[in-house]
This record gives structure tokens, sequence and C-alpha cells, in this order.
């Protein structure tokens, strides 16, 4: 049996914060691949065209063997769930144990989504602490017990891991609302990825 992570995302833009993530949950957890997928119609965001968040995605994670991009959420209708990422893609990779990873802020609304008691079992879920409220990585675990109180009172158990990580306030919103100001995003994205930015004008109040 195969070990692999689904990193979902709107990535808009990808930033070092998500690839710092996505690498240490490789280092500490026995999995081999890490699958990310960019959300195609993001529920409540606007974001840049798919396309976009796609090219960005691979240029950054090109030189990782064991990261991958999928555009399974591509040619998808509608709204884009979560659940049907993750049976989407069972269907390519058959006989595999599922983690699923995500920042202790999209954690913590699990129990809202979609499906999200049935999708909570059918994973494990690896969270990353976030600089939010400021939340110390005691909070971060009292977080994390208590959306599996809340999902476990529907449902069976819920496997969780919090990832020890070097807590970082870089958010693709933040990249966004720099380059707008016309400030710096270096060391915030990768140097292609900023290039990229650059070169489609994707954030200035022009693209907006
Ligand atoms: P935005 O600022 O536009 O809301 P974002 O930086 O949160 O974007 P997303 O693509 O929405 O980026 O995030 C994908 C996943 O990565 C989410 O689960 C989010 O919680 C997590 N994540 C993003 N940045 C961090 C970070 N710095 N630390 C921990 N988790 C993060």
């Amino acid at each position: 049996m195969q070990h692999i992570a689904i990193f979902g995302g709107t990535f808009d833009p990808i930033h070092y914060g998500h690839l710092l993530i996505a690498e240490t949950a490789l280092e500490q957890i026995p999995i081999e691949k890490v699958i990310w997928v960019p959300s195609r119609n993001p529920p409540h965001k606007k974001a840049a065209a798919f396309e976009h968040r796609l090219s960005m995605l691979q240029l950054a994670t090109r030189d990782h063997p064991a990261f991958t991009v999928s555009s399974v959420e591509m040619n998808h209708a509608g709204t884009s769930y979560a659940i049907d990422t993750l049976i989407n893609l069972s269907a390519g990779y058959p006989n595999t144990y599922w983690y699923w990873i995500v920042g202790l802020d999209t954690f913590q609304t699990l129990p809202r989504w979609y499906r999200g008691h049935e999708l909570a079992q059918m994973c494990n879920w690896l969270v990353a602490p976030r600089l939010l409220g400021g939340e110390t990585i005691a909070q971060s675990e009292l977080i994390c017990k208590q959306v599996k109180q809340q999902l476990e009172n529907q449902s069976d158990a819920i496997h969780w891991h919090l990832l020890h990580i070097p807590l970082m306030g870089v958010s693709s919103s933040l990249v966004r609302k720099l380059y707008r100001a016309g400030k710096s995003i270096r060391y915030l994205v990768p140097e292609d990825v900023k290039h990229y930015i650059a070169d489609h004008d994707l954030y200035s109040d022009k693209s907006e």
C-alpha cells in the first residue's frame, strides 16, 4: 500500500509557507508523495484564473521528485468539493492510504465542509499550525482536539497529526497585497513564481 498526501488550496499564488508545509509533511510522516490540488472555483474566494494558479504550482514544484500537481479540478463543473477530489484521485491511485494537508485555520472549518464528517474519516489529517490569532503549539493542539470532538459527536474516529513547523506569517493575500503596493515579494514566493506574476500582471490594480 502506498501513502500519499493531498494538499488542496487556492494557491493564489503558491508561497514558501505552502512549500515548507509539504516538505515538512514528507519529512515527518511516512508518505511517499504530495499531490498538490488547486481548486477550480473556490466557494467563497475570487481568485486568479485556474490556469495561472496551476502554472505557478508547476513552476514552484518541478524540481521536487515527490511533488505532483494535479489538474483533477480543472474540468469539474460548478463548485469544487474536497470529497469529490479525493474520490476522483482515488480512481487513479488504487491501494492508497490517504492523508490530507491543511493549515490550522482550514482544519477548524472541516466540520462545516460539504460531507465533511464522511471526508474526515476517509483520510488522516496533517495539520500545519498557523500564525493567525497568535496561536502557540499548545493552543493549536487544543483547537485540533476541539475539531476532532465536534466531528466525533456525529461520526467515528478522526485521525490528525500536528506538523512541527516553524510558524510563518506568509499568506497568499499578503503576497497579493505587497505586489499590488509595488513592494518586494522576493523570499515569499519562488523566483519563477515572482517572474510569472510580473509577466502576466496577475495582482496589480489593473488585473482586479
Ligand atoms: P489566502 O491568504 O488567499 O487566504 P492562503 O495563504 O491561506 O491564501 P491557500 O491556498 O488558501 O493559501 O491555502 C492552502 C492551505 O494551506 C490551507 O489549508 C491553508 O490553511 C494552508 N496555509 C497557507 N499558508 C499557510 C501558513 N503560512 N501556515 C500554515 N498553513 C498555511
